[in-house]
């Protein structure tokens, strides 16, 4: 057994099976030899040595290592005159913020002579005082205050040190610290390896022994000492980032850029730092002392602080020079990390003393910084005042819970805070759709222009910031912070996207849940593959639109609503039309409306004010009392259980029509101008076969020819005489359609699992109000997570029963999710692995992170086979 490992910048190599008994420090070090780097020599001294440390003699071997570092450093230990120093550091296998390390060895009353010519006589006899408290805490667990004590009593001068130094050796024990500096090395090493082996503990994996040479930055102008990264670790710029200090011991003190030292080292250090990143494919942070201008490198380390954006960088730029492969790139990065190059965060330094409300869930994750309002329509018209009074225009909505008349809020505005709800409530969902962020904190009081929080109230036109991250609770700090905020084309992302892309398969994609251009065009930067679910209810939110929609709801018969959706069409088809060209040649599915109606009645007096106005501009002269009639005839009990999805088309079939001729239309113009695609139509709330026959057919009943789905296609085909393929297909999403898949699968070509609802049927947990008794369950361990974010068993239970029947009916059926549930990884895996669909649908801002995470499950399956 070699006992010894030396290493120095002549390059050292090691066979892999000695490298794992070197421990960390050890590895680092011989890494960095293998590179020829100018690491500072010195020897490991195997790990299985340790245990017999105490007892056993090495003297050959240690001093064998030594004689390497004399001749690297250009001393020799124990010399009087030109005396050469050595640290000892603990190098055992585990991950250590700090390896126990004894500074200054070889220092003693001999040696003192010609470390005082080196660095100043009261400086060595201050080092070799370090150098006895470091024996006394770290080996004898001697308390520090022992040593402070004894410093207190002398003066600060070469006489003063001499004399603690003495008492120092008294504390620690005359044996443990012998004036021979090379017994006093071999009975610091015994009591090291009797300190840090625990021989019950540590038998399978003892410490191993690192013996490094001292250089010093302290030896006049012409020395430093410095630490940098190999890059910014924020921004992952390749540019070196830290700094130094002429003429100085350790950095101790705020040093100089890097960038100011010396042209020269800096070449070196960017070069070094080059081959650290190559061999070690990610950015590091290099320790390096100048010694009378002889650079040598002293450690490298990982960075835990390095943020996901430099980590990604630094992948991507190793991966265009070819140093790693691709699919390694895409196995480092943990899907969820990804949000943090999509979203805003908060600047922690910009936090001080601002008080901070915790708790609630994270609705859309970001930070948003704004102005609070409690009304939807007092923000637009705030905002429309700080626009033209050159002001700040960040605002954010407050509300209990948010409705279709808010949306314009939402969207003018950086996020909402809500005090109902969950995370597939209104709020959450439409902030996620529109990139913005939403907090939803059950516990907020919210009064008339002010919300208030144990004791700490937010009055309107107060700031506040929202700190709304993936992992942790969300914050409200009651004050202006400053953010940081992504380039997604700057950051890496969408280069990264690029590349995990290439890992995608067409058995399973990612599509976009997208009801707008806007979206759609956000969706296929963010690598989307289609679009798989656009809430056509979501294309009436905008200001001028919501009227239109309320009055067709509101309309007292067949003829009044046939205007009103006469008026809609066109709106409709040009909205489809952007969605289809934008996506092209990526498939699009549209549900049709699936409205539950108290998100889009006028709620408030002011809500009706404004739609009464809106009739009477447009020459019908309205009864309030009327009007507040049919509003409270339409007025349900539950209505995320009443008169929503198909059920509204199947009393005002006329609804759906427009819808669908609106499609149509878009898709056949879009054929006619060469861009061909195959419209996918989708039918929400279905609960069995008879209601997607009657949709997609057509019924002839009592004389009424009620026309379905085909026949307005075959309408228009002739109409414009042009052929299309299509799909018609239904959302399941009640566990009535799930367990009937085997029969709607006869009129469904494919299926898409709304989990939202699916997930609020099957637990009989109402998506808009589980938020005020879940923390109870989480308390009482009653729920394991959140069934509106991870997939509760019962509905993976339908999702697959479901995928099974619906199949052994039509084998080529597509099968895609789109609920909320989309994102996470694990649900993808049961998605991609368990039920084999075809594709998850998300938000657009998700997509990288569902990309990443099928990349990452096809990465592994291929590797498994
Ligand atoms: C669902 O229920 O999962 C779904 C996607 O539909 P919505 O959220 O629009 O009800
Ligand atoms: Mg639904």
């Amino acid at each position: 057994m070699p006992e010894i490992y030396p290493f120095s910048e002549k390059g050292e190599t090691y066979a892999e099976e000695d490298m794992e008994r070197l421990g960390r420090r050890g590895r680092r070090a011989i890494e960095l030899a293998e590179m020829k780097i100018p690491v500072v020599p010195g020897f490991v001294i195997d790990s299985r040595l340790t245990p017999e440390l105490p007892s056993k003699d090495f003297s050959e071997s240690l001093r064998r290592g030594l004689v390497g570092i004399e001749e690297g450093v250009g001393r020799k230990f124990g010399d009087a005159a030109n005396p050469l120093l050595i640290k000892i550091v603990v190098s055992s296998n585990l991950s250590l913020p700090f390896y126990p390390t004894v500074f200054n060895v070889g220092l003693s009353p001999t040696t003192m002579p010609g470390f005082s010519t080196l660095i100043g006589e009261k400086a060595a006899w201050f080092e070799y005082c370090y150098l006895l408290r470091t024996i006394g805490t770290k080996i004898f667990d001697i308390a520090h205050e022992r040593f402070d004590e004894i410093i207190a009593r002398y003066s600060d001068d070469v006489e003063g040190m001499k004399k603690c130094a003495q008492e120092m050796v008294q504390l620690v024990g005359r044996d443990n610290v012998p004036d021979d500096p090379f017994q006093q090395f071999v009975v610091i090493l015994k009591n090291l390896a009797k300190r840090y082996y625990n021989a019950e503990m540590d038998a399978e994996d003892p410490p191993a022994l690192l013996v490094q040479g001292m250089v010093f930055g302290n030896l006049g102008e012409d020395s430093s000492v410095g630490m940098y990264y190999t890059r910014n670790i924020i921004s992952g710029e390749d540019r070196l980032q830290g700094s130094f200090l002429l003429n100085s011991y350790t950095l101790d003190r705020q040093g100089q850029d890097i960038l100011a030292l010396d042209g020269e080292y800096l070449n070196r250090l960017q070069q070094i730092g080059r081959s650290i990143e190559r061999k070690f494919r990610e950015l590091r942070e290099v320790k390096f002392i100048v010694e009378k201008k002889k650079l040598w490198i002293i450690n490298q380390t990982e960075v835990d602080k390095k943020s996901t954006q430099a980590h990604i960088r630094t992948l991507l730029d190793l991966m265009k020079e070819g140093t790693v492969k691709d699919d390694w790139v895409v196995e480092q990065i943990p899907p969820g990390q990804l949000a943090t190059l999509l979203h805003s965060v908060v600047d922690e330094e910009s936090l001080a003393g601002i008080p901070a409300i915790r708790g609630g869930i994270t609705g859309a994750p970001g930070a948003a910084v704004g102005r609070v309002f409690f009304n939807a329509d007092r923000l637009m018209e705030a905002h429309r005042d700080a626009i033209q009074k050159g002001e700040d225009t960040r605002m954010v909505l407050v509300v209990t819970a948010s409705y279709a008349e808010d949306v314009k809020a939402i969207e003018v505005g950086q996020g909402v805070i809500s005090a109902e709800g969950g995370y597939s409530s209104h709020a959450p969902v439409v902030s996620r759709s529109l990139g913005k962020v939403s907090i939803v904190h059950p516990d907020i009081r919210i009064g008339d222009r002010f919300f208030e929080y144990n004791g700490v109230r937010v009055n309107e036109g107060d700031y506040v910031t929202m700190d709304a991250p993936v992992y942790r609770d969300p914050t409200i700090y009651t004050g202006k912070a400053k953010l940081i905020s992504p380039d997604i084309h700057t950051n890496g992302l969408t280069d990264f996207i690029e590349v995990v892309r290439r890992f995608i398969k067409d058995d399973f994609v990612v599509r976009a849940n997208a009801d707008l251009g806007r979206d759609a065009k956000v969706a296929r930067t963010m690598g989307a593959f289609g679009i798989g679910l656009c809430r056509t209810e979501h294309m009436f939110f905008a200001e001028d639109r919501i009227q239109r929609f309320r009055e067709m709801i509101l309309s007292s018969s067949y003829d009044e609503r046939v205007r009103v959706l006469d008026d809609l069409r066109p709106l409709q088809r040009g909205d489809f039309y952007d969605l289809f060209k934008i996506m092209a040649p990526y498939p699009v599915t549209i549900r049709l409306l699936d409205a539950p109606l108290h998100e889009f009645l006028p709620r408030n007096d002011e809500a009706l004010t404004e739609y009464l106005e809106y009739l009477q501009n447009k020459g019908i002269k309205p009864e309030k009392a009327e009007i507040q009639e049919r509003i409270e005839r339409l007025h349900e009990f539950n209505p995320m259980l009443g008169h929503r999805g198909c059920r509204v088309a199947i009393t005002y079939p006329e609804i759906y029509e427009m819808q669908v001729r609106g499609i149509f239309e878009a898709a056949t113009r879009l054929k006619k101008e060469g861009v061909d695609i195959v419209p996918e139509i989708m039918i929400p709330i279905v609960m069995n076969p008879s209601e997607l026959r009657f949709l997609k057919n057509g019924k002839q009943i009592e004389g009424q020819y009620i026309k379905g789905i085909r026949d307005i296609a075959r309408e228009i085909f002739h109409q414009e005489g042009v052929q299309l393929n299509y799909k018609v297909g239904t959302m399941v999403e009640l566990p009535a359609a799930a367990l009937a898949s085997g029969d709607l699968a006869q009129h469904a070509e494919f299926f898409s699992y709304g989990t939202n609802d699916l997930t609020q049927t099957t637990f009989g947990l109402s998506r808009d109000d589980i938020n005020s008794f879940f923390p109870a369950y989480t308390m009482y361990d009653l729920l394991p997570n959140n069934p509106f974010q991870v997939l509760g068993d019962s509905v993976k239970e339908l999702i697959y029963i479901s995928a099974e029947r619906g199949r052994i009916t039509r084998p080529d059926l597509k099968l895609g999710l789109c609920g909320e549930h989309g994102a996470d990884p694990s649900n993808i895996e049961f998605c991609m692995e368990q039920s084999e669909l075809d594709y998850v649908s998300t938000s657009p801002y998700n997509i990288p992170i569902a990309l990443l995470a099928v990349a990452q499950l096809n990465l592994k399956k291929a590797k498994a086979q």
